[in-house]
């Protein structure tokens, strides 16, 4: 398989609550409403980007149909789940791009009809604040009184932009930001999968390209594996794609500072600025460098030296030229003791 084609967060989207990383709240509390059949029949799904809010929806929407549903897990076996036609009875709609009255009226028109395979029809809508006023209008009586056999989960990333009259009327569930370690497993998983190779190291440094999101971090992840297409996936490698910088060159840096070599920081920094890009990342790699050297020997320089750079960030961030702010910074603590 050429993985240049394909899209690893497609591919291996959970097919199960227990596979969602990072929101066992949500997984648990929604796989115990379906086992003690207590559904709502309005949810509202908020969270950022890429946290699981549509996989978890689409889980969900299979998982309340299952005739066997046990343990958090669909039974495989049943009509429903054997039944090709699941898409007669789950809609998937997106606000972002069906705003208009028009789209809601349709949808409001057919709530009214039975369910075709399963139990239930599920209508996810993505991005749900997207809805115009008069949309939002046409919505409010259906999610007031749906019929027995319908379910909304309205999924978005801007919960404050809803009326309150809609908050009110929809069972809310807050998606955290994926934590490290648990987008780390996920890449992990995939990686396994597909038999590529990856040390802890460059694991880590996928997962943390995602900054909370699995979809991002296995969109990076995509991307990573086609650049070393086949070969071990080094953090050497990931740095040629992002414009990152090998952490000893941060550490011969913070040396050189410690060491008042003026013309070796120069040097260095002037190798740092032939590949990095992105203030954020430079930023990141110089603190860990010197949080590194401080936690080894803890000295005022040192201390100062990290303020020098902390202070930089919304500098660095809009500088026409960041090389000058941050070569200054390093001379400043260089001649600093
Ligand atoms: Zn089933």
């Amino acid at each position: 398989m050429n993985p240049a084609v394909k899209s690893f967060y497609r591919v291996y989207r959970p097919q199960n609550f227990d596979a969602v990383g990072g929101q066992e709240f949500v997984t648990k509390t929604l796989a115990n409403q379906i086992a003690t059949n207590k559904i709502g029949h309005a949810y509202l799904f908020c969270g950022t980007r890429g946290t699981g809010k549509t996989t978890v929806a689409k889980i969900f929407a299979r998982a309340v149909n299952c005739e066997h549903f046990h343990d958090g897990k669909v039974c495989g076996q049943c009509a429903w789940c054997k039944s090709p036609n699941q898409n007669m009875d789950i809609f998937e709609i997106d606000a972002a791009s069906n705003n208009g009255v028009d789209a809601v009226r349709d949808l409001v028109d057919s709530v009214k009809y039975p369910p075709v395979v399963g139990r239930y029809k599920v209508y996810i809508i993505d991005e749900v604040h997207m809805f115009s006023g008069s949309a939002f209008n046409a919505l409010l009586k259906t999610l007031e009184e749906p019929p027995a056999h319908v379910i909304f989960i309205l999924a978005t990333t801007e919960p404050h932009k809803l009326l309150p009259t809609v908050q009110s009327r929809c069972l809310r569930f807050n998606f955290q930001n994926v934590a490290l370690p648990d987008i780390i497993k996920v890449v992990q998983g995939v990686f396994k999968k597909e038999k590529l190779t990856a040390d802890d190291a460059a694991l880590t440094a996928i997962a943390k390209e995602g900054r909370g999101s699995v979809r991002d971090a296995l969109s990076f992840a995509d991307t990573v594996a086609a650049y070393c297409a086949g070969e071990p996936i080094t953090v050497a490698k990931i740095n040629q794609i992002v414009g990152g910088v090998d952490a000893t060159v941060f550490a011969r840096l913070v040396q050189q500072i410690t060491a008042h070599d003026a013309a070796g920081v120069r040097k260095t920094v002037a190798d740092i600025f032939a590949v990095a890009t992105g203030a954020d990342r430079l930023l990141t790699g110089v603190l860990d460098a010197i949080k590194d050297a401080y936690v080894t020997t803890p000295t005022p320089q040192l201390a100062n030296t990290l303020k020098l750079f902390a202070n930089l960030e919304p500098t660095l961030k809009y500088a026409t030229d960041p090389h000058g702010y941050f070569e200054t910074a390093a001379l400043v603590a260089c001649g600093a003791n």
